[in-house]
């Protein structure tokens, strides 16, 4: 049985006190709730993760994750953060290639398979993002897109290390626009994502992997959105600065 993952991107938001307070609130209301195959991630600022790891210790299935990393290892990378740093806070993901780094960082499928790997190597979770933009998907390019990718990113991953990733599909028009793609269009790219990874590994593994949706998810959109067969969660970025609407989120597999 594939895991049901709720993971929230904290962005670059909330002081260490303040964070710290959010996911006091969000553990405490989350720490009955989240059953066998369910994890919730909270994927914060660096500054952020021992606090948070070192409460999260304690809980089963509450994971913290970084944002970002370095492909490099270590050295003379001034302002960088490497896996080795991200692990020994406790945390234990790291998202990799969500599209602002991609426009904004100018970060390309070729450093984010090394990333990938060097997550990897140190034994974090990646949690590796793919969509198109919305010129992508009205010339209909879409699906050639988001194959560049996986193919790109983490097709070159072994038989063993892809089954260790999480992916996430966000199309890029739906991340902090308010707009979702319809649970249909989500399904139609889940179902295809898992194609592919049927066809450049195995069934078993494609049926494995977790691939969860992020585009302005909300307590609202998100139970049409997870009741798809090929959806396994959500990447949750503005809902889940709300404790109550984060909850709302990771209780749709409860009900
Ligand atoms: C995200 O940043 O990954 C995201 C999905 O953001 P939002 O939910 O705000 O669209």
């Amino acid at each position: 049985m594939r895991k049901k993952i709720v993971a929230g991107n904290w962005k670059m938001n909330l002081d260490l006190q303040e964070g710290i307070s959010l996911f006091s609130e969000i553990t405490n209301m989350v720490k009955d709730e989240v059953r066998g195959n369910q994890e919730v991630i909270v994927c914060s600022s660096f500054v952020h993760l021992a606090s948070l790891a070192a409460h999260s210790k304690s809980l089963n299935n509450v994971f913290v994750g970084a944002q970002n990393l370095s492909q490099e290892e270590k050295g003379a990378f001034t302002g960088e953060i490497s896996a080795t740093q991200i692990k020994s806070t406790g945390a234990s993901h790291v998202i990799i290639g969500h599209s602002e780094r991609r426009a904004i960082f100018n970060e390309d499928n070729e450093t984010l398979s090394k990333k990938t790997d060097k997550a990897l190597e140190h034994g974090l979770t990646p949690i590796f993002c793919i969509g198109e933009t919305q010129e992508e998907r009205e010339s209909g390019s879409f699906f050639d897109v988001l194959k560049k990718q996986l193919k790109e990113g983490v097709f070159h991953l072994s038989d063993v290390d892809f089954s260790k990733i999480v992916l996430a599909y966000e199309p890029v028009w739906a991340i902090g626009t308010g707009l979702t793609a319809s649970p249909e269009q989500a399904q139609e790219v889940h179902a295809f994502i898992r194609e592919e990874i049927a066809s450049q590994y195995n069934q078993e593994i494609a049926d494995s992997i977790s691939i969860l949706y992020g585009g302005s998810c909300n307590p609202k959109n998100a139970a049409e959105i997870f009741a798809k067969e090929d959806i396994d969660g959500g990447l949750i970025g503005g809902a889940s600065l709300k404790s109550r609407d984060f909850l709302d989120i990771v209780n749709v597999f409860n009900v």
